[in-house]
C-alpha cells in the first residue's frame, strides 16, 4: 500500500467505501437505510477522531484547517445523531427538524478550513480578483448544474411547507457554494499541502454530491430511506479518514508552481455543468427562461475570469520582457539589450553615423575586496546614474561587472562627441562609499561603427581601445584606431607562440659584459634573451618579457634562462675561461617559494659556488611583501641580489634599506644624464645613498667616453654599456674571456678623459 501512489491509495479507498454500502440495495429499504446509516455513523466518528489526532500532532501541516474540517464531522455527526434521536421518539424526521441548523453548520467550518490552508508562494500576489473570478465561475457553473437537475425540481416539489422548502433548498445551495470554494482554493494551496487537500477536496466533493442527491430523494419518495447518495457519502466519509491519517509534514516547495491539474481544476466545474446542461436538454427538453440565464451568468463568470487572467498574463509577460533586456542593479540596459540595439542600428540604413564607448572600472576589484559587495554595487549605481545623465540620447548600459557602454549617435563627429561624453563620465561620477565624496573612474575606449560591421567587430575594436586606455593608467579614454588593432594581433600571435619558443629552439642567450671602473677588469656579464621568431623575426625582451609576465609564462622562461646560462659559465669554467659572475635577470612573478631551490640545486650541479651568481630585480616592478622571505634565503645562501634600473621605480629609503639586495644597477636615464646641469649631483647623492648601505654601484647604459670618466670620478664600482661591449653571442664573450690582455685601460684619471685606450664593441 505504501508503494502506491496517493492518487491511487485515495481512489481505493473510496472504493472500498462505496463497495461497502452498495450491495445493500439488495436488502429490504428499511434495514439498508438502518445499516447505511450505521456504517455512515462509524466512517463518521473514525474520520472525525483521526482528523483530531492529527490536528494535535505538533509537527503536521495546516493543523488549523484539520481542526475546522473535524468541526464540520462533528457538526455532521451531531446532526446524524439528533435525526437518530428523533426517528426514534417521533418514527421520523420532521421537515424542517432541529437537525437541520446543526446539520448545516459544517458547510462553514469546511469553507473556513479550506479558506485558512497555507497559499502557495506568490499565489495571494494580485490574486484576491483572480480568485473571486475563479470561485464566480466554479459558483455559476455548478449553481446553473444544480438548478437544472436538483434546485428547480426540488423547488417545484409540492411537498413541505415554504420554510420546509426552503431549508431544503439550503443544502444543495450551500453544497454547491463548498464545492466551488475546495475547486477554487485548492489550485493555490501550499506544495505541502497539496497530497492532503487533494484527499480531502475528493472526500468532501463526494459528500456534496451525496448531500445534494439525498435532499432530492427525500422530495422523490416523501421519506429518507436508502439510494445511490449513501454510497457516495460512504466513499467520502472514508476519504476523509484517511486523509486525516495521512503524514504530510512541513517541507520545502517542492512541487513545481502549477500543475496541469491545477490549470484545469477551474475548468472541471465548466465541463460538469457543459454535460449535465446537454444531458437536461436530450432528456428534459429546452432550456426555459431561467435555466437559460442560469447558464448566462455563467458564461458571463467565464469571460470575466478569461480577461483577468489574459491581462494578468501579458501584465507577467511584460515584465519578464523588461527583465530580460534590463540590468536589475542599475536600471540602465544589459548586454543583450545593448548588442541587439546594435544591431538594429547597423542594419537600418540612413541612420546616421554612431560610435561605441566601453568602460571599464579602475580599482572596482579593490572597492569589492575591501569594502565589500554593497559598496561594490553603490560604485556601479552611482556610475551608472552619471553615465546616464551624460549620455543625452545615447543608450548606456550595464554589460556585466564593472563594465558598461554606451551607443551615441551624432550627425557631425559621433567618435569625438563620445570621447567628449566619456571624459564627463569620468569628472560626474563620485560615490560616498568612503565616506566623503569620491570619484569613480573608468577607462573608456571608443570606436565608430563602420558600415558592413558587426556588433561584435565594433566592440572588439571598442574593447582594444580600452585596453590600451587601461594600460596608460590615466583612466583616459582611448580612441580605437587600426595601430591598436595591429599591436594586440601581434601580442596574440606572441602569446600564442611563446610556450613552445624554447622547445622550437627560437630562443637564445646574449651575455653583456661588465666591467671594474677602476681596473678595466671583465667583472662578470649579464645574460639576456634574445627570440627570433620565424615570422616576426626578431623580437626585443623588452616587448615579449612583459607578455610573458601577463600571459603567466614567464616563469617557464626564467628557468630555461637559469639553467643554459648557468650551463654555459660551466662549460666556460672547464674550458678554463672563468666568468666572475653571471647576472640574471629574475621577474616578480617569478619570486616563488620554489625559486631559491632551484637556484641551488643548479649551482650545485654545476659545481658552482653561489658567489657567482647574482639575481637582477628591476626597481619599478619589485615583488610585493611575500617575496621578501624568498629574496632574504637567496642572499643568504651567497647568491648576490641585484636593484636594476634603479631610479625608475622611486623606492622609498627606508624600503631600499629593507631590501636584501647587495648591488644597485643605476639606470641608463641617469647615466645619460651626467652631461646635464643636474645629472652629476643626483649620481652623487645616489652613490652614497649606495656607499652608506654598502651597497656595489652599476652604472648602466654607458655609451660614451664623458659618461664612463664621469661615473669613476663619481666612485661607481662597475660599469656596462655599448661603449665597452655589446651583448655578445657565446663565442665571442668566450674569446673576450680568452684574451689574455687586460681589457680597457682603466681607470680613466680622475681629471682627463683618454679616448684612445678605450675600445668599444660598436666599433
Ligand atoms: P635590462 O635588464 O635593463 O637589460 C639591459 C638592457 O639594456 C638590454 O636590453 C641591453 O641590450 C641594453 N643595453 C646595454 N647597454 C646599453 C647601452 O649602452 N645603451 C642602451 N641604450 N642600451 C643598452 P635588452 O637585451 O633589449 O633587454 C631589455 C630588457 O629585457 C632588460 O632590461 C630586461 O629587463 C629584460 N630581459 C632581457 N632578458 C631577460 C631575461 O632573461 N629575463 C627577464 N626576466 N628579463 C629579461
Ligand atoms: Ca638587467
Ligand atoms: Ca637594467
Amino acid at each position: 500500500m505504501q508503494a502506491l501512489p496517493v492518487a491511487v491509495r485515495a481512489g481505493l479507498v473510496a472504493l472500498v467505501g462505496a463497495a461497502l454500502v452498495a450491495p445493500l440495495s439488495w436488502l429490504p429499504a428499511s434495514t439498508a437505510t438502518a445499516v447505511a446509516g450505521a456504517m455512515h455513523l462509524v466512517a463518521l466518528v473514525v474520520a472525525l477522531v483521526a482528523m483530531v489526532r492529527s490536528a494535535r500532532r505538533g509537527d503536521v501541516v495546516g493543523a488549523r484547517s484539520r481542526w475546522c474540517l473535524a468541526a464540520a464531522l462533528l457538526a455532521v455527526a451531531a446532526g446524524s445523531l439528533i435525526g437518530l434521536a428523533l426517528t426514534i421518539l417521533t418514527g421520523s424526521i420532521p421537515v424542517p427538524s432541529v437537525a437541520d441548523p446543526v446539520s448545516l453548520a459544517w458547510v462553514p467550518f469546511a469553507i473556513y478550513g479550506f479558506w485558512k490552508v497555507p497559499k502557495r508562494e506568490g499565489a495571494g500576489a494580485g490574486g484576491a480578483l483572480q480568485l473571486m473570478a475563479d470561485i464566480a465561475v466554479a459558483l455559476t457553473a455548478l449553481l446553473y448544474a444544480s438548478y437544472l437537475w436538483i434546485l428547480q425540481p426540488l423547488a417545484n416539489t409540492g411537498r413541505w411547507t415554504p420554510t420546509g422548502r426552503a431549508v431544503e433548498l439550503s443544502y444543495p445551495l450551500l453544497d454547491v457554494t463548498v464545492a466551488a470554494m475546495v475547486l477554487s482554493l485548492l489550485p493555490r494551496a501550499r506544495a505541502d499541502m497539496r497530497a492532503f487537500l487533494n484527499v480531502v477536496a475528493c472526500g468532501l466533493i463526494l459528500i456534496v454530491v451525496s448531500d445534494s442527491g439525498s435532499v432530492l430523494l427525500l422530495a422523490e419518495r416523501g421519506v429518507a430511506s436508502f439510494g445511490w447518495p449513501d454510497v457516495t457519502l460512504q466513499a467520502g466519509m472514508m476519504l476523509l479518514a484517511y486523509a486525516a491519517r495521512m503524514r504530510s509534514r512541513t517541507r520545502l516547495n517542492e512541487r513545481r508552481a502549477s500543475s496541469v491539474l491545477d490549470r484545469n481544476l477551474p475548468y472541471l466545474p465548466i465541463a460538469v455543468a457543459g454535460s449535465l446542461g446537454l444531458l437536461h436538454v436530450a432528456l428534459v427538453g429546452p432550456l426555459d427562461l431561467w435555466q437559460a440565464l442560469m447558464g448566462a451568468a455563467m458564461l458571463v463568470a467565464i469571460v470575466w475570469r478569461q480577461s483577468l487572467y489574459a491581462s494578468a498574463l501579458a501584465g507577467t509577460a511584460e515584465a519578464h520582457r523588461s527583465a530580460a533586456v534590463t540590468d536589475a542593479l542599475t536600471g540602465l540596459a544589459n548586454r543583450k539589450a545593448f548588442i541587439s540595439r546594435l544591431t538594429e542600428h547597423l542594419s537600418t540604413p540612413g541612420v546616421g553615423p554612431a560610435a561605441v564607448v566601453l568602460f571599464d572600472l579602475d580599482g572596482f576589484k579593490e572597492v569589492n575586496d575591501t569594502l565589500g559587495h554593497d559598496a561594490g554595487d553603490e560604485v556601479l549605481i552611482a556610475f551608472a546614474a552619471a553615465l546616464t545623465s551624460a549620455a543625452g540620447g545615447g543608450l548606456a548600459a550595464r554589460l556585466g561587472g564593472d563594465e558598461f557602454a554606451l551607443l551615441v549617435v551624432a550627425d557631425g563627429d559621433p567618435v569625438s562627441m563620445a570621447a567628449d561624453v566619456a571624459t564627463q563620465v569620468n569628472a560626474r561620477s563620485f560615490s560616498r562609499v568612503h565616506g566623503g565624496p569620491r570619484g569613480i573612474r573608468g577607462s573608456a575606449g571608443v570606436a565608430a561603427l563602420l558600415a558592413g560591421d558587426t556588433p561584435s567587430e565594433a566592440m572588439r575594436r571598442a574593447d582594444l581601445a580600452m585596453y590600451a586606455a587601461k594600460q596608460s593608467g590615466r583612466s583616459g579614454v582611448q580612441v580605437f584606431t587600426p595601430s591598436l588593432a595591429a599591436k594586440a594581433d601581434r601580442r596574440s600571435l606572441l602569446v600564442a607562440a611563446l610556450p613552445g619558443a624554447a622547445a622550437r629552439g627560437e630562443l637564445h642567450l646574449v651575455y653583456q659584459p661588465l666591467f671594474r671602473l677602476n681596473d678595466g677588469q671583465l667583472t662578470g656579464a649579464e645574460v639576456l634573451l634574445r627570440w627570433d621568431h620565424p615570422l616576426l623575426g626578431a623580437v626585443g625582451p623588452d616587448e615579449f618579457i612583459p607578455i610573458a609576465e601577463d600571459a603567466g609564462h614567464i616563469g617557464g622562461l626564467g628557468a630555461w634562462v637559469r639553467e643554459q646560462s648557468l650551463a654555459q659559465v660551466a662549460a666556460w669554467d672547464r674550458a678554463g675561461l672563468q666568468l666572475p659572475r653571471l647576472f640574471v635577470n629574475v621577474a616578480a612573478a617569478e619570486f616563488v617559494p620554489e625559486l631559491p631551490q632551484h637556484v641551488a640545486a643548479l649551482l650545485a650541479g654545476h659545481r658552482l659556488l653561489p658567489d657567482r651568481l647574482a639575481l637582477e630585480i628591476t626597481e619599478s616592478r619589485l615583488p610585493g611583501e611575500a617575496a621578501l622571505p624568498i629574496m632574504a634565503s637567496l642572499r643568504s645562501s651567497g647568491v648576490h641580489l641585484a636593484l636594476d634600473d634603479f631610479g625608475t621605480g622611486y623606492s622609498s629609503l627606508s624600503q631600499l634599506a629593507h631590501l636584501p639586495v647587495d648591488i644597485l644597477k643605476i639606470d641608463r636615464d641617469f647615466i645619460g644624464n651626467l652631461g646635464e646641469q643636474s645629472g652629476r649631483p643626483m649620481l652623487d647623492a645616489i652613490i652614497s645613498l649606495g656607499r652608506a648601505l654598502g651597497l656595489t654601484t652599476v652604472a648602466e647604459g654607458v655609451e660614451h667616453l664623458a659618461q664612463a670618466a664621469e661615473a669613476a670620478n663619481a666612485g661607481l664600482d662597475y660599469a656596462q654599456g655599448y661603449l665597452f661591449s655589446r651583448p655578445l653571442p657565446p663565442a665571442e664573450l668566450a674569446e673576450l674571456l680568452g684574451s689574455a690582455r687586460p681589457l680597457p685601460t682603466l681607470p680613466v684619471p680622475r681629471t682627463e678623459v683618454r679616448t684612445t685606450v678605450l675600445h668599444s664593441a660598436e666599433d
